[in-house]
């Protein structure tokens, strides 16, 4: 028993039947003594289809302000309706917008960050045994405008009210039954973890693995909220995740991340002098292209290479504006590939297990698997490969960690 905050995603609330289903299943934690404050997505697809509206008018760039207003309608109609079905049910609730209960963020619209939940009329609701079903994604800035925290971000709304509650567990409601070791999709034998920490799921969640807004994973690190990813429809304890603790499972790695949405630019024959670095990333920085890895070669004869990764649909503007660097600081060349992979694999069991990257080379060696780029952290190895060989990579990789098998 304790107060739990509940998101529901797009797809556990995609149809009425469904929503009604979900009424059903929070109205079994309140007969079972919870408290239950429910956080609700827009209904699958639908903010894809106001995004789209909005850029049919607004061509690229539609006034952020008002696609704000218009993306966050989403989650007005989801608020509604399962308010409706848990009073269908016989239940209290009552929906909430951002505004009504002050969900106050700073004004940086389609990427705005929380600054302060007010949680007064929350805890009367409560306290009454109402069920409040706040609106997730959106939030309002102190000029009473609505914002949003970007695409995915009804995870960060749950978990950022769970803290504001203090509540004793925040569970996201998906579609799949919680984080697995790597993309069931690609590897038949993925296994659902029981547990993970906050360290891994982060790097995993901003490494390409898609369960949860890596800003939720921040959030609930930084508060300790407890947090749990789920399926809404198939019983079952789902992951835990949670601060790093003596009795949980110690493998070398606890899952795998891969991400095929990037693009890498080599600036080849580059004096090396001071500044390089800052002539070469500088500009990129300006336009807000958001700089991945980043390799230099030790210099040869004065002169050395330069490697960086991008986001895939930042590859033609960084590559032109490479170009124009490259006169500027006399570089030989510029060149670039968009066919490649990130392969990751995560676990803070890396810390006290040594040969793990050596693992990871021999086996991706035997594979015939041409590493492009290497970056390593306390509790990471990320490679950078041919996108062709990305399924193949992680396949040998889960094998050659045995990741199929719980740990011992
Ligand atoms: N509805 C929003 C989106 O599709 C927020 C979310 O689902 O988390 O991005
Ligand atoms: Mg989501």
């Amino acid at each position: 028993m304790g107060l739990i905050v509940q998101k529901y995603g797009g797809t556990s609330v995609g149809t009425t039947e469904r929503i009604a289903q979900v009424a059903q299943r929070v109205a079994g934690y309140q007969a079972r003594g919870h408290q239950v404050v429910v956080v609700v997505s827009a209904m699958s697809g639908e903010t894809n289809r106001l995004v789209a509206m909005g850029r049919e008018l607004g061509g690229d760039r539609p006034s952020a302000r008002e696609m704000d207003v218009l993306t966050s309608s989403g989650e007005q109609v989801t608020v509604a309706l399962l308010s409706i079905a848990l009073l269908e049910l016989g239940l209290t609730a009552k929906s909430y917008l951002a505004d009504q209960i002050r969900f106050r963020t700073d004004s940086a619209h389609g990427r705005a960050r929380i600054e302060q939940i007010e949680v007064e009329k929350l805890r009367q609701d409560i306290d009454q045994g109402v069920i409040p079903v706040v609106a997730g994604f959106q939030g309002v800035n102190d000029q009473g405008d609505i914002t949003t925290l970007g695409r995915g971000g009804s995870d960060t709304s749950a978990v950022a009210l769970a803290a504001a509650l203090s509540a004793d567990e925040c569970e996201i409601c998906t579609d799949v039954e919680g984080v697995y070791t790597t993309d069931p999709r690609i590897v038949e034998g993925a296994r659902r973890l029981s547990q993970i920490t906050f360290e891994e799921m982060l790097e995993l969640a901003s490494l390409g693995s898609k369960v949860l807004h890596p800003r939720s994973v921040e959030f609930a690190g930084r508060y300790r909220v407890p947090l749990r990813v789920m399926s809404t429809f198939i019983p079952g304890p789902g992951t835990l995740i949670t601060l790093e603790s003596e009795t949980m499972e110690q493998a070398e790695v606890s899952g795998i991340a891969h991400a095929v949405d990037e693009a890498k630019i080599t600036v080849a024959g580059v004096p090396d002098v001071p500044g390089i670095a800052s002539k070469i990333l500088g500009p990129v920085g300006a336009k807000s292209i958001e700089v991945d890895m980043i390799v230099q070669n030790t210099g040869v004869d004065g002169m050395t290479d330069f490697t960086f990764t991008v986001k895939r649909q930042d590859y033609d503007t960084t590559l032109d504006l490479l170009k124009e660097v490259a006169a500027d600081i006399s570089a030989r060349t510029v060149t670039g590939d968009n066919a490649i992979a990130k392969v990751s694999i995560v676990g803070v069991g890396m810390r006290s297990h040594a040969g793990v990257a050596t693992k990871v080379f021999d086996r991706l060696a035997t594979e015939n698997i041409n590493i492009q780029m290497i970056s390593t952290s306390e509790i990471k190895i990320s490679v950078v490969i041919a996108e062709r060989y990305v399924e193949l990579a992680v396949r040998a990789l889960h094998d050659a960690f045995n990741l199929h098998q719980e740990p011992a």
